[in-house]
């Protein structure tokens, strides 16, 4: 068997483009385009992409992207400053931190400055503990485009076994609460997990968030399972994924590719959440079909 590759780059541009398509719509209705504050601190090369390519998708969806770049030292009254007032702007709807932060700086106390209404990346507690407990809230943006390729794929995810590898608050955690959620048996693997292999074998569906390049071999897996592969490693100046997509494809029904699997669907339903708490924000209904 080979894997069915699942196209999350092309799953990521239909829905940058029904959002795209809810922008003027917004704008009609409240005189203004939804706005996404980007927060940089620091030269960190890989963050410094990512919020380069987040500006661009957010003024290619017709929002407007307020990029703020802070120096190395910037300290964390500082920055905390700049997360409050950006709050409290109402041509604010996101907010987004790009972590990592330098180390004089507390991420939890940042996080924590962030206003619940506007954070797009679903990282503060209120948002988190709404994720636990099953109340409507702003869900982590790579767990939910991960979810969104999920259910695209295997429609009712309820009664499945699925196993996510990494309990991180940014990836593993969120999606094993929001496979919870779609009512799946949820296993949440970590480093100190015993016989890692044999407990990914239950799965239908593996999540691999570990940052561990190619660790997943096709041997640990069910066959037929669906594997969505969240890692993103660099190897000898290519991406690879946690999983070894070669033996892999041999066993799974279908599998992310790395690149052009989950990374481009983290900026989608990020430009997704910015337009859904501007709706909220304006007292508008949540738009449809997102
Ligand atoms: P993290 O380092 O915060 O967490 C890694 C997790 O893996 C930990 O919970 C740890 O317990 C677990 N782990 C480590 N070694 C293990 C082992 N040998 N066996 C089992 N579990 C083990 O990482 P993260 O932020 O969750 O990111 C995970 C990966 O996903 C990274 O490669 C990261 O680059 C990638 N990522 C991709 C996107 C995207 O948009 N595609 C977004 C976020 C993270």
């Amino acid at each position: 068997m080979t894997a069915e590759r699942i196209d999350g780059k092309a799953f990521a541009a239909a829905l940058r483009a029904r959002v795209a398509e809810r922008v003027p719509v917004f704008e009609a209705a409240t005189g203004r385009v939804p706005g996404l504050a980007v927060v940089l601190v620091g030269e960190d090369a890989a963050s410094q992409v990512y919020v380069r390519s987040k500006g661009k998708a957010t003024r290619e969806a017709g929002m407007v992207s307020f990029e703020h770049r802070l120096p190395d030292d910037t300290s964390q009254a500082e920055l905390i400053a700049l997360v409050e007032a950006l709050g409290a702007d109402d041509k604010v709807d996101g907010i987004l931190v790009q972590l990592p932060l330098p180390p004089q700086i507390d991420e939890k106390a940042v996080i924590a400055a962030i206003d619940p209404a506007k954070d797009v990346d679903g990282f503060t507690l209120e948002n988190a503990g709404r994720l636990a407990v099953g109340e409507a809230g702003l869900v982590p943006c790579t767990p939910l485009g991960c979810l969104m390729l999920l259910k695209d794929r295997l429609g009712d995810l309820a009664g499945l076994e699925a196993v996510v590898i990494g309990r991180s608050n940014i990836v593993g955690k969120p999606m094993a609460q929001l496979l919870l959620r779609e009512s799946c048996t949820v296993t949440i693997a970590h480093s100190r997990t015993r016989d890692l292999p044999g407990v990914v074998r239950r799965a239908d569906i593996v999540v691999a968030a570990v940052g561990r390049p190619e660790m997943v071999k096709g041997g640990w897996l069910k066959p037929g399972a669906t594997v969505i592969d969240v890692g993103i490693n660099r190897v000898e100046g290519r991406l690879v994924g946690d999983v070894d997509s070669a033996s892999a494809s041999a066993v799974a029904a279908a599998i992310t590719p790395v690149p052009g699997g989950v990374g481009p669907m983290t900026i989608a339903i990020l430009l997704r959440n910015t337009l859904v708490t501007a709706h909220a924000r304006a007292g508008l209904e949540a738009p449809e079909g997102l």
